[in-house]
C-alpha cells in the first residue's frame, strides 16, 4: 500500500545521512520533499500542511546533542508525527457492560462492510464471543444473501429477512424496513443471548441523503456501542469528503480501512483519522476471513518508514 510513499521518504532521509547540524535550509528542503511525497500519496492537503509544519517546527527546535544524529532525529520526529495523524494509541472495541454489544457498520456500497462483518464475527468468535450478524442492508437484492453466505463461512448465525434468509433464523419482518430489521435483530440477539450483534447497513456508490438518513435512523433505533465507518483505502482524495459526510450524517466511533492490500497510494489511511478525529480501529487486507487486523498506528508508521 505505502510502497511508493515509503521509498520517497527513505530517499529523503538518505540525503541527510552523514550530515552534522542541519541548517534551516536543509530542514526546509527536507520538509518540501516530505510534502511532495505525501501529496503524491493522495494525503489530504490540510493534513499535509499541518503535518509538515509540525515537522519543520520540531526539526528546527531539535537539540543536536544526544544519541541521535540529525538524520535520525528527523526520522524520529516524522515517525512520531505519523503515529499522531494515524490516531495515536491503538483503540480496541468497546464492549457493552450489559450484553449484547451492538456494532453498526456504515459506509459506501462496495467499501467492504459485508466482508468486514464476516471478518469481525470470525475474530470475535475465536475470542469466545457469540456474535450474530444482522442484515439491515435491504437496498441491494443480493446483500442479504451475501451476508448469509459470509455468516455461514464465519460459522455464526444471521438474522435476515426473506428471501436472503437461508433458513438460519426465521422471522417476519417487512422487507424494505431496514430500521425494523436492525431493531428486531438486536432484540433477537438479546433474547438468544448472543453477546455481540453486528448490523450491516446499506450504502450507495456515492454519498446519498436518503441512505444517510436511513443509517442515522438505524443508529437512533439501536443505540450502538460502536459505529464503524468502513472506507476503501483505494478511494484516494475522495476519502476526506466521504468520511466527513458520514461523520456529519451518521457519526461514527471508529474507522475501518479496507483493501489495504491494494497498491493504492494510501492517502485515505493517512487523512481520515486526522480529519474526522475518529480512530482507525481495524484494517481489512484481503477477501479471506482472516485478512483482518487490529490497526496499530505505531506499527503502520513503522511500516511506512521502514
Ligand atoms: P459492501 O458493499 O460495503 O458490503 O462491500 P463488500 O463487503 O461486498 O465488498 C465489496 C468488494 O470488495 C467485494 O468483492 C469484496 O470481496 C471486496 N473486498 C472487501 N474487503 C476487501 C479487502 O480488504 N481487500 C480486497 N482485496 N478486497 C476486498
Amino acid at each position: 500500500m505505502f510502497n511508493s510513499l515509503s521509498d520517497r521518504l527513505t530517499a529523503t532521509f538518505k540525503n541527510l545521512r552523514g550530515r552534522g547540524r542541519l541548517s534551516e535550509a536543509d530542514i526546509d528542503a527536507t520538509v518540501r520533499e516530505i510534502r511532495r511525497a505525501l501529496l503524491d500519496a493522495d494525503v489530504a492537503v490540510p493534513v499535509v500542511r499541518e503535518f509538515t509544519s509540525a515537522i519543520r517546527e520540531r526539526a528546527l527546535g531539535a537539540e543536536v546533542s544526544g544519541a541521535l544524529n540529525p538524520a535520525q532525529q528527523v526520522v524520529k520526529i516524522v515517525n512520531e508525527e505519523l503515529v499522531e495523524i494515524l490516531g495515536g494509541a491503538t483503540r480496541t472495541l468497546v464492549l457493552a457492560k450489559v450484553p449484547p454489544t451492538v456494532i453498526m457498520l456504515a459506509g459506501l456500497q462496495g467499501a467492504g462492510k459485508t466482508t468486514l462483518a464476516g471478518k469481525l464475527a470470525h475474530a470475535l468468535k475465536a475470542q469466545g464471543h457469540t456474535p450474530v450478524l444482522v442484515a439491515a442492508d435491504l437496498q441491494r437484492p443480493n446483500a442479504v444473501t451475501q451476508l448469509s453466505v459470509v455468516a455461514e463461512r464465519a460459522g455464526v448465525p444471521v438474522f435476515a429477512p426473506h428471501p436472503g434468509n437461508q433458513g438460519a433464523v426465521d422471522l417476519d419482518v417487512v422487507i424494505g424496513d431496514p430500521v425494523g430489521v436492525a431493531r428486531d435483530g438486536v432484540a433477537f440477539a438479546r433474547d438468544k443471548q448472543h453477546d455481540v450483534v453486528i448490523v450491516d447497513t446499506a450504502g450507495r456508490l456515492g454519498v446519498d441523503a436518503v441512505l444517510m438518513q436511513q443509517a442515522a435512523d438505524i443508529r437512533a433505533a439501536i443505540n450502538p456501542d460502536e459505529v464503524l465507518f468502513v472506507i476503501d483505502a483505494m478511494i484516494g482524495q475522495d476519502a476526506v469528503a466521504t468520511a466527513s459526510a458520514f461523520l456529519e450524517g451518521v457519526d461514527f466511533t471508529g474507522v475501518v480501512l479496507s483493501k489495504l492490500d491494494g497498491d493504492a497510494r494510501g492517502g485515505a489511511a493517512l487523512s481520515v483519522a486526522k480529519v474526522t478525529g475518529r480512530p482507525i480501529m481495524f484494517a481489512s487486507t484481503g477477501e479471506k476471513l482472516t485478512d483482518f487486523e487490529v490497526f496499530h498506528p505505531d506499527r503502520m508508521a513503522g511500516r511506512i518508514l521502514d
